[in-house]
């Protein structure tokens, strides 16, 4: 069986590339074109979760399914947050054919929806990105977004200032972007055109009063029904997206947090991202509507990202 390691993955899994591999694969999934199980997750101590995700690229197209720990702590160990594989089968014999790192795949394919995402319903005009949290997945998102907007400046918050200044001072270096180092995640965001939140904060970090008129936000950071990262405002006032709708309902803290508070019914996610590209559910109404990409991550991502590297002859 081939192994395609991190090096590998992180070399030539390019966002140029993953990007549009992604939003082929949530356009399949909202089409309803593929297969997959609600993701599940076992918790097995605070902070430290198991997750098994199954699914097919289609009925006679390559499956499989990722198997990863998430431990909260781990970026203090110098070691990813998502750890574990992802197995790849070939349609024809039913054949497990590669083994892949799934922190890589999961890291650069977050970025990369967030980055359909933004595509989708940010502002054609949007410069200037706020990043909330100082992780593996903020430099994921800072590569992804300025991808997909041309973005000018970077403010960073992250709750260590010494942690957010070398994210930016990286940034700066790599992406060739001004950065900024905000004191407070209300200064990062009130003059940003999109925000990521994209922390492990189980409490909310931001408000939604906050946001400015036109703004986009991707809330990244809690994959499951438990923490969150914003607020019932942030979730109220924004024009609401979604990965998976099914995902979203089960899953979503955020979303459920604001349905409990009886603010809002399912009716308040206006649909799902490969729903807004494929044209059947209208994405930004006007330039200072407030929009919001839920991310919960579905195993398609990971599969249509995966195959592309065992069988992409790049
Ligand atoms: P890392 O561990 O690399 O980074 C976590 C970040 O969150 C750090 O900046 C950390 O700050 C910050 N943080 C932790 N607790 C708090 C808090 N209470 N308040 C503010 N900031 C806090 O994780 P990743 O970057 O890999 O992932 C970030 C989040 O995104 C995780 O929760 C992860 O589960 C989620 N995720 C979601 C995916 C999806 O598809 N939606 C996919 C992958 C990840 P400090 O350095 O000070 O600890």
């Amino acid at each position: 069986m081939r192994h395609i390691d991190r090096d590998e993955i992180a070399r030539r899994l390019t966002y140029e590339r993953c990007i549009p591999i992604v939003r082929d694969a949530m356009i399949a999934f909202s089409m309803g074109e593929t297969k997959q199980l609600l993701r599940s997750i076992l918790p097995l101590s605070e902070g430290r979760l198991f997750g098994v995700m199954p699914g097919a690229l289609g009925a006679h197209e390559a499956f499989g399914a990722k198997v990863l720990s998430v431990f909260k702590d781990n970026a203090a160990k110098g070691k990813q947050s998502h750890q574990g594989v992802v197995l790849l089968f070939e349609p024809d014999g039913g054949e497990p054919v590669c083994l892949l790192h799934a922190g890589e795949i999961t890291a650069i394919r977050t970025g990369a929806a967030s980055a359909v995402a933004t595509d989708a319903l940010a502002r054609k005009d949007a410069k200037r990105l706020t990043i909330l949290g100082t992780g593996e997945q903020a430099i994921t998102h800072a590569r992804a977004i300025a991808e997909v907007r041309a973005i000018e400046t970077l403010v960073v918050w992250g709750r260590s200032p010494e942690r957010a200044q070398k994210l930016a001072d990286h940034v700066r270096g790599e992406l060739n972007l001004e950065t900024v180092v905000a004191p407070t995640t209300r200064v990062a965001v009130v003059d940003a055109d999109i925000v990521c939140t994209v922390t492990s904060a189980h409490e909310p970090i931001m408000e939604g009063k906050w946001l400015r008129p036109g703004a986009h936000i991707n809330i990244v950071g809690s994959s499951y029904a438990g923490p969150v990262e914003v607020d019932n405002d942030t979730v109220t006032r924004a024009r609401l997206f979604v990965d998976s709708r099914e995902g979203v309902i089960a899953q979503g803290a955020e979303f459920l947090n604001a349905k409990k508070a009886g603010l809002i019914s399912d009716d308040h996610i206006v649909g799902e991202i490969g729903e807004v590209l494929s044209g059947k559910v209208e994405g930004r109404r006007s330039p200072e509507e407030i929009t919001a990409y839920k991310s919960l991550g579905h195993i398609v991502q990971d599969l249509a990202s995966a195959w592309a590297l065992y069988a992409g002859d790049d």
